[in-house]
C-alpha cells in the first residue's frame, strides 16, 4: 500500500491560499456557498473547522463543535451575528470524536432538520454516550498493564475525566446514512461521500469533483498528523493499517489539484504531497521503533519516548501517544515485522522479526 502511494508522484505543491484563520464571530467564504468557520476547543489542538454548503435556501452545516457551555455561546453569536437569518437545512456530521459531533443534537432540535452521519460512526457515538463506566475503567487498567504502563501513570490516564457524555450533548435519535461511494446532492452541488477508517472507524469525507473541493475531515490535515490511535475497548485493532489503505486510496481517487478543506488547520492545495508526507511519517516511526526492538524486547510504555523523543508529554498527551504508539506495533505485528511476546508477568513485549 505504501508504495502505491509512492508511485502516485503528487505533482502539486503544498499551497494555502488563506494565511489567517476566521474570528470567533466571522464566516469566511472559501467557495461560492461555501463558508468556512471556527470555533474554539479546550486542548492543545484549539480549534475545529466548521463548513457551510449552500443548500438551497438554507446552508447543511458539516461539524458542530465540541459539546460544552463555551460552543453554544459561541453558535448564539454566530447565530446573532454572521449567521443571522440563516436556516440550517441539515447537519452532516464527519465522525464521533466530540469536537466534530459534540453540539449536533442541539442544532438538530434547534433547527429541526435532519441529520447525517455514517452507521458506523453514528453506532460509535451511541455507544461511548451509553457505555458503562465502571466496566470501561477495569478493562481499559488491563489494556494499559498489558503495555506495561507503571501504575501511577495508569491512574492518571484512567482518572482524568474520559466521560464522553461531558464532551457531547445527546446524540439525536434518529440519522440519516452515509455510505463510501454514495452521491449526495446539497444545492447546486454533488458531493461524493468517501469513508475511511483510522482516525476514527468510518470518517465521512466530502468530494465536490465539478468544483475541486475535498472536505476531508480529519482524515488528511494541513500540518499536523491525524491521531491514529488503538483504544482499550477493540485491542487488536490495526487502526494503522486501516489509515494506511485510506490514505493510498484517497490519493488514487482525488484528482491532484483539489481544495482541501480540513478538519483542522487551514484550507491548502497539494493534496497528494500532503498524503504521502503522512504516509513516510508513519513508516519513519515503524523504522524508529524497528531499531529499537532489534536491541532488546521492548514494551509500548518503553517505546513512547523513544518515538515521542521530542516532546515533554502531560497525561492527556501521554495517553495520546501511547495510543498511537501501539497503532504502529499492531500494524507491525500484523506486516509481521515484529513479533510480540506475552511474558509471565503479563506484560507485552515486542521484537523485531
Ligand atoms: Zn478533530
Amino acid at each position: 500500500m505504501h508504495s502505491t502511494i509512492a508511485n502516485a508522484a503528487p505533482t502539486e505543491e503544498l499551497r494555502y491560499p488563506w494565511d489567517r484563520h476566521p474570528g470567533a464571530d466571522q464566516a469566511v467564504e472559501i467557495a461560492p456557498g461555501i463558508l468556512w468557520l471556527r470555533l474554539k476547543l479546550p486542548f492543545r489542538l484549539d480549534h475545529v473547522n466548521i463548513y457551510l454548503l449552500a443548500d438551497g435556501d438554507g446552508w447543511a452545516l458539516v461539524d458542530t463543535g465540541f459539546g460544552n457551555d463555551s460552543t453554544i455561546a459561541a453558535w448564539e453569536t454566530l447565530f446573532a451575528g454572521a449567521l443571522q437569518g440563516f436556516r440550517i437545512s441539515r447537519v452532516i456530521v464527519t465522525h464521533a470524536h466530540p469536537d466534530h459531533v459534540g453540539m449536533a443534537g442541539w442544532i438538530v432540535q434547534r433547527f429541526g432538520c435532519p441529520f447525517y452521519m455514517s452507521q458506523i460512526e453514528y453506532l460509535q457515538g451511541v455507544y461511548h454516550q451509553n457505555r458503562r463506566t465502571e466496566e470501561r475503567i477495569v478493562n481499559s487498567r488491563q489494556f494499559f498493564r498489558r503495555h506495561g504502563i507503571a501504575e501511577k501513570t495508569i491512574e492518571q490516564l484512567v482518572g482524568r475525566g474520559q466521560d464522553y457524555l461531558k464532551k457531547t450533548v445527546p446524540l439525536p435519535a434518529a440519522y440519516r446514512r452515509l455510505s463510501h461511494g454514495q452521491d449526495i446532492t446539497i444545492g447546486a452541488r454533488t458531493f461524493r461521500i468517501f469513508t475511511g477508517a483510522g482516525h476514527s472507524p468510518d470518517q465521512v469525507m466530502l468530494y465536490c469533483a465539478a468544483d475541486r473541493l475535498f472536505l476531508s475531515a480529519d482524515q488528511v490535515l494541513s500540518k499536523i498528523s491525524p491521531n491514529v490511535s488503538v483504544w482499550a475497548h477493540e485491542p487488536d485493532e490495526d487502526a494503522l493499517g486501516s489509515y494506511l489503505n485510506s490514505l493510498a486510496q484517497l490519493s488514487s481517487l482525488l484528482p491532484d489539484d483539489v481544495l482541501v478543506l480540513p478538519g483542522h488547520g487551514v484550507p491548502f492545495y497539494g493534496v497528494k504531497t500532503r498524503i504521502k508526507q503522512l504516509a513516510d511519517h508513519h513508516q519513519e516511526r515503524c523504522g524508529m521503533i524497528a531499531d529499537a526492538c532489534r536491541e532488546r524486547a521492548m514494551t509500548s510504555a518503553e517505546l513512547v519516548p523513544v518515538v515521542f523523543n521530542k516532546h515533554v508529554l502531560d497525561a492527556h498527551q501521554t495517553g495520546f501517544a501511547l495510543g498511537e504508539l501501539i497503532a504502529h506495533v499492531n500494524y507491525m505485528v500484523g506486516q509481521a515485522r515484529l513479533r510480540g511476546e506475552l511474558d509471565a508477568d503479563g506484560v507485552l513485549r515486542f521484537r523485531t522479526a
